[in-house]
């Protein structure tokens, strides 16, 4: 008997430090889940977001740096492993890239460009699932950063990409540094500072077509915002990446 209920309260400990540091909330997209999942302690300085269920590197990146860093919050979209979540209505699966839904014509688009078709209906429950994750993400306070945490392969986009489009203010481009690992910034000053450390960086345009994605949402609602993105595998340079941001983030507190 003794020995049961050494095992319950063992279970019963494990189960209370669990929901202390990990908060789980679950949003229907139609008869599919999402789990958002909420670590960490400081919402102090910024608040971490991870969009894409498939970048790994970037999450892990975090969790490595998280104890030198205060442990900031971070906020984990997970649902199929997928870049793309989906969204099931009357037996088929629609895609939607998370980072694409914060504004009505940039999940239109989205949905567009991912599917061959897609019903009418599904838009309201989705920008619903937006706005929802918006009130977790967005800060307390207008001195607070939202800092995304991205990876992308070898062959598609990198900084050069945004070199010559009008989505970039400026572009630093350190010949010496890998194209795929860049910082990209809603403010002029952190633009000055990344490149004063001879980071890759872009600065968004004020007048950036909006694509629905959380950068834009924060430059259209002047939120200070950071995109940490690191090519997959380079684990080092966006632990490397991450302190920097943190850094200067806390830097600017008052
Ligand atoms: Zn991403």
């Amino acid at each position: 008997m003794l020995k049961y209920s050494l095992i319950i309260s063992f279970c019963l400990l494990g189960f209370t430090s669990k929901i202390q540091t990990d908060e789980v909330k679950s949003f229907e997209l139609g008869s599919r889940l999402c789990k958002v999942i909420i670590k960490g302690e400081s919402e102090n300085e910024a608040i971490f977001v991870s969009l894409h269920d498939n970048e790994n590197t970037s999450v892990i990146a975090f969790k490595e740096v998280s104890e030198q860093i205060n442990r900031p919050i971070l906020i984990e979209l997970q649902q199929n492993g997928g870049r793309n979540l989906k969204y099931g209505f009357n037996g088929k699966d629609y895609l939607i890239d998370p980072n694409r839904i914060f504004s009505e014509i940039g999940l239109e688009n989205s949905l567009k460009k991912n599917n061959n078709t897609y019903p009418k209906e599904i838009i309201a429950p989705i920008k619903d699932f937006a706005s929802k994750l918006l009130a977790i993400i967005l800060p307390k306070s207008r001195l607070n950063y939202i800092v995304a945490i991205h990876n992308n392969s070898n062959d598609n986009f990198s900084v050069r990409y945004y070199a010559h489009s009008s989505i970039a203010e400026k572009t630093y481009i350190n010949p010496n540094e890998d194209v795929d690992d860049f910082f990209y910034v809603t403010e002029r000053s952190d633009f000055e500072f990344f490149k004063s450390k001879k980071r890759n960086v872009i600065l968004q345009s004020k007048n950036v077509f909006d694509d629905g994605s959380l950068s834009v949402y924060c430059g259209r609602n002047n939120l200070p915002y950071i995109n940490i993105e690191a090519q997959d595998g380079h684990k080092e340079v966006q632990k490397q990446m991450i302190k920097e941001a943190y850094f200067l983030i806390k830097s600017k507190q008052p």
